[in-house]
């Protein structure tokens, strides 16, 4: 019956983001041995999140309450949306601290192979803040890959009536790195993307 625990347990943190059934394993085994100190706290903020964290009603992004702490905030840009797939996205260009808009997450990219077709991502909602807001521009801000890049031509080609300027992140050469050790298609993107010097 204990090991049963142990194997669910483990099978379900494996097929989170980033993890494996060795590292799954190993979570398991030292949450089973460590309670006070780890496994408690984990059970309390787990259910925190369950009950707590919910989607913006408006963007999409993951926080408390109806409203999340970007949309309400009135220091931020509402005349930009910056448009991801994803809400780890959102957070990672918030990490970088440069951008002060708002945001719109889709919930995901088009993609054949994974079944994902419009009617999935999170479009309309967004066709309809342009409508009753002061939007002014869109940055579709999906990832380099080619389901990224149909997504991004195909949100381009759904907002090409309304009055709105749309535009799309650059891609190209990470900064630090050598052209030497990079991928063709990173490349070739940078090529394609590349910008006059001012
Ligand atoms: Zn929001």
């Amino acid at each position: 019956m204990q090991v049963g625990t142990i194997e669910n347990l483990s099978k379900i943190i494996a097929k989170l983001p980033g993890m494996g059934p060795r590292v799954a394993k190993r979570i398991v085994l030292h949450l089973a041995a460590n309670k006070q100190k780890n496994l408690l706290p984990l059970i309390e903020n787990l259910i925190s999140l369950n009950e707590r964290v919910h989607n913006c009603n408006v963007c999409g992004n993951l926080d408390e309450g109806n409203i999340c702490s970007i949309c309400s905030n009135p220091t931020r840009d509402e005349t930009i949306v910056c448009v991801v797939e994803e809400v780890a996205d959102l957070w990672a260009i918030e990490r970088a601290e440069n951008f002060k808009g708002r945001y719109h997450v889709l919930g995901g990219r088009l993609s054949a192979i994974a079944g994902v077709s419009i009617e999935d991502l999170n479009l309309e909602s967004l066709q309809k803040r342009i409508q009753n807001s002061l939007i002014k521009e869109v940055i579709i801000a999906t990832s380099a890959t080619l389901d990224g890049q149909t997504t991004a031509h195909f949100l381009a080609e759904s907002l090409k009536d309304t009055k709105v300027k749309i535009t799309r992140l650059a891609y190209g050469i990470p900064v630090g790195s050598e052209i030497d050790y990079l991928d063709e298609g990173t490349i070739s993107i940078a090529f394609k993307s590349r910008a006059e010097i001012n």
